[in-house]
């Protein structure tokens, strides 16, 4: 698309924005990915349509604030991005958008202060969980307090699962095959702590040595989604102190977490920590990419149970990592396992870090569709690779009524080989 963006204008992020819309034909192929689209039925919410917004307002020839709703109804999810045949990096629009305007765009009082309770809490695990328990208290003053506060109420979980902490390190059983370092999560850490010490289980029956580092913190991407860039820098840079060398992998086992260190040469373009946040981008990988690479994994035993298991494509893992079938390779390692495919996989549930505060009606549609999909595969049980995803599909199951457990791929693998 020609325009006329002056890179120089926009700061370190500015060429990869104007590389982005320059690489975009207008042809409307991402159009039929983009759940926004499907759901609100304007080219202002389609990924063309922002992309043009976008180049505008970089151009100087709309205002901000007129773009502004449709860039913030962006999931983020990028579905466009492998639906794009002309390969438009469009993260490497939407999040520099996102961080260059917040230094010119008004938010309401309200608006200030939920941002500044979610950026205050969600990247710190003793402080969310804290402010989950607080949240839970005031639960029963919900109906005074304004909407988006009781959105926030709605999300929190009825119950914690008890703390748990890891060693520093783990040896591998048997013969060490690997070493890795395990990003831990925040909010994944406080909701559902069991994830990490299947992980933990899994990597070491496997033969890998797994370290935790105790200084590692919030990856970061909760902040650069929603364009607090000196947050998600903060982040970047305090990973990249903490994590150690000499590992054959720095593993993920949440998808946003994965795609947001994926993204630290873009959140420290310019700074004197870009060439270390490639090199550290470079080692990361989610953990069922990790245990397909390495491969030869030891057998699972036969329960004598047969199980559908219906596998969700986390977005932030399907699109933005591009990992969609080693996770369903490892569940089909379970004998008696069939893996259930879900109708419109690439459609975001609706969680995408914190959009299901900041968008809730879309985010609610969005969680309602998927559940009816998954439901349709009737399964035992339904697997991901991701907190977010597992969090909005166990709210939405609950809403409807229905049981189905919603295990992270670690736990359902920790588990069969369990027996
Ligand atoms: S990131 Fe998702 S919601 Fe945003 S334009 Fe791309 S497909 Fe649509
Ligand atoms: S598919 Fe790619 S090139 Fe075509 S309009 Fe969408 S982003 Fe632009």
């Amino acid at each position: 698309m020609l325009h006329n963006i002056q890179p120089e204008d926009h700061g370190p992020l500015g060429p990869e924005m104007a590389k982005a819309v320059s690489t975009c034909v207008h042809c409307g192929f991402c159009l039929a990915a983009c759940p926004t689209y499907q759901q609100l039925g304007q080219e202002v919410d389609s990924p063309r349509g922002r992309i043009v917004l976008m180049k505008e307002v970089l151009e100087g020839s709309m205002q901000l604030d007129d773009a502004l709703p449709h860039v913030d109804a962006c999931l983020g999810c990028l579905a466009c991005e492998p639906a794009c045949p002309s390969g438009v990096p469009y993260r490497d629009l939407i999040s520099p958008f996102r961080a260059n305007s917040e230094k010119q765009r008004k938010r309401s009082l309200m608006n200030r202060f939920q941002r500044l309770l979610t950026q205050l809490t969600l990247p710190y695990p003793s402080r969310f969980r804290m402010a989950a328990k607080t949240g839970r208290l005031a639960k029963v003053f919900a109906s005074v307090l304004p909407g988006s506060m009781r959105v926030m109420l709605d999300l929190l979980p009825d119950q914690l699962p008890p703390r748990q902490s890891w060693k520093e390190r783990y040896p591998a059983q048997g013969k060490q095959r690997a070493r890795v370092a395990l990003l831990t999560g925040c909010a994944q850490s406080v909701l559902d702590p069991d994830i990490n010490t299947a992980t933990i289980e899994v990597l070491t029956r496997c033969g890998v040595e797994v370290i935790v580092p105790p200084k590692q913190g919030c990856c970061g991407a909760l902040s650069w989604h929603v364009g607090n860039l000196h947050q998600a820098q903060h982040f970047a840079r305090q990973n990249l102190s903490a994590f150690p060398s000499g590992l054959d992998a720095i593993v993920t086992n949440a998808a946003g977490c994965g795609s947001g260190m994926d993204e630290y040469p873009l959140i420290l373009k310019g700074t004197k920590d870009e060439a270390k946040a490639v090199a550290f981008s470079q080692q990361v990988c989610d953990v069922s990419l990790f245990l397909n690479r390495l491969g030869d994994l030891p057998e699972v035993p036969d329960s004598g149970t047969k199980k559908r298991v219906a596998y969700h494509d986390a977005c932030h893992l399907a699109n933005a990592q591009g990992v969609r079938e080693e996770p369903r390779a490892l569940l089909r390692m379970i004998p008696g396992v069939t893996v259930m495919e879900i109708a419109d996989a690439h459609l975001c549930c609706g969680s995408a870090g914190t959009y299901n505060i900041d968008q809730p009606a879309i985010a609610d549609d969005l969680g309602k569709s998927k559940i009816e999909s998954v439901l349709a595969t009737q399964p035992d049980l339904i697997a991901t690779g991701n907190i977010g995803c597992m969090t909005q599909l166990g709210n939405h199951l609950s809403k409807a009524g229905e049981k189905v457990p919603v295990k992270h791929t670690m736990q359902v693998l920790r588990d069969a080989f369990a027996g």
